[in-house]
């Protein structure tokens, strides 16, 4: 058993092209020696925001800070630097049999696409993460170790579920959720795609990709109003010739992209989008219901406080209550926050959030079988 924190690291993006245009201001600092990220006020005399509250300097400390805004600067975090610092240590625990969670969260537009995923020319955590998977496997030493990879990819957009790795056009269009004592919380039906090479996995992500729901927002053409859920299982077979036991482990990781967390009015969605907002809310909303109840401190130390333990609404979204094991169980878990460098609400938020995240603990055991 190895019970420890969340780990949550915070990620502040470049300008884009329309910041440029309008000669945006950077709110954001972060200090390489401390970790500490700080928000400013927008300008130095606007000291109220659009709901009358007061701007001020906020600080953070979270356990990394990656400053991907300015490519000149020598402390600029390239996807290469925000996957080695955590991305190959959430491998390491995979093929120790452990089953990990790394997720984005942040508004539209903040870099989460971006950070999971990527550009061709700059991948992101997933295809970093496969393309180290794969190269390990080919260099395991012993013959007596084999291995056997799944992929799986879906969305949760309007609290349905949809198989990512399925044409749009293929019913059934929205898969069933069900809890078994032995596997947990599944997706019914899931497609679950044997590769044996990093190009099966990328011939994968780039059709999930593309049966992806997308819809033009005015604040991003290309976002994404569904969470994309990105699984990987590892299957790892040992077979120890001198006592002929053979042990399995098995462990997964859970990759996913939050939809955007801004409230639906700074995107100036109407009508069917704005409804489709409200439900997207729900998943994200009961996200942050369950965040907070596991980060209670009444449930940081059991026994010692007076106040009920309160119930962890997982069962209110479709996104949490897969989420469930890789929330508050059986996972070592890491949360991404993508913050904008010019939206001073919607980075607090932001900020907020992930800082109470810090403090929810899960326990993560080595998932492993002797077969006999
Ligand atoms: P989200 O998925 O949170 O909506 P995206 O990942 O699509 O946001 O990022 C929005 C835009 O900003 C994209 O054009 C993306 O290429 C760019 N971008 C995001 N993060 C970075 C970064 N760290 N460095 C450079 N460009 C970035
Ligand atoms: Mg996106």
């Amino acid at each position: 058993d190895e019970a420890g924190n969340i780990k949550v690291v915070v990620r502040c993006r470049a300008f884009v092209q329309r910041e440029k245009d309008r000669n945006a201001d950077c709110l954001i600092r972060m200090d390489p020696d401390t970790q500490m990220t700080t928000l400013f006020p927008p300008v130095p005399d606007s000291r109220h925001n659009a709901r009358g509250k007061i701007y001020e300097e906020k600080s953070f400390t979270f356990d990394k800070s990656f400053w991907s805004h300015d490519t000149h600067d020598e402390h600029y975090a390239t996807q290469e630097a925000v996957y080695h610092s955590f991305g190959e240590e959430f491998l390491d625990h995979n093929f120790d049999g452990y089953h990990t969670c790394i997720f984005a969260y942040g508004q539209t537009g903040s870099g989460k696409s971006y950070t999971m995923m990527g550009t061709p020319d700059n991948p992101g955590l997933i295809p970093r993460t496969c393309e180290a998977l794969f190269s390990r496997i080919e260099d395991e030493p012993s013959p007596n170790t084999t291995y056997n990879v799944h992929v799986s990819y879906f969305e949760v957009y309007n609290e349905h579920v949809r198989d990512l790795l399925v044409p749009r056009t293929d019913p059934p269009y929205y898969l069933k959720i069900r809890e078994s004592t032995t596997d947990g919380v599944y997706v019914q039906g899931l497609t679950d795609q044997p590769v044996r090479s990093y190009k099966d996995v990328t011939r994968l992500m780039r059709m999930g990709d593309v049966n992806r729901t997308t819809a033009a927002t005015k604040m991003n053409d290309t976002s994404s109003r569904s969470h994309a859920v990105f699984t990987i299982m590892l299957k790892q077979i040992q077979h120890d010739l001198l006592s002929d036991e053979t042990i399995e482990r098995c462990a997964r990781m859970r990759l996913v992209d939050l939809a955007g967390s801004e409230r639906p009015k700074s995107t100036e969605a109407t009508g069917a989008r704005l409804a489709e907002g409200g439900k997207i809310n729900k998943s994200l909303s009961t996200l942050g219901r369950v965040i907070a109840a596991l980060a209670d401190p009444a449930r940081q130390t059991p026994g010692r406080s007076r106040k009920p333990k309160e119930v962890v609404p997982y069962r209110d979204s479709v996104l949490t209550w897969l989420l469930k094991d890789s929330l508050g169980g059986n996972s070592k878990t890491a949360m991404v926050a993508c913050i904008s460098p010019t939206d001073y609400d919607e980075t607090l938020s932001t900020l907020r959030y992930a800082d109470q995240a810090k403090r929810i603990r899960t326990r993560a055991t080595v998932n492993q079988d002797a077969i006999t």
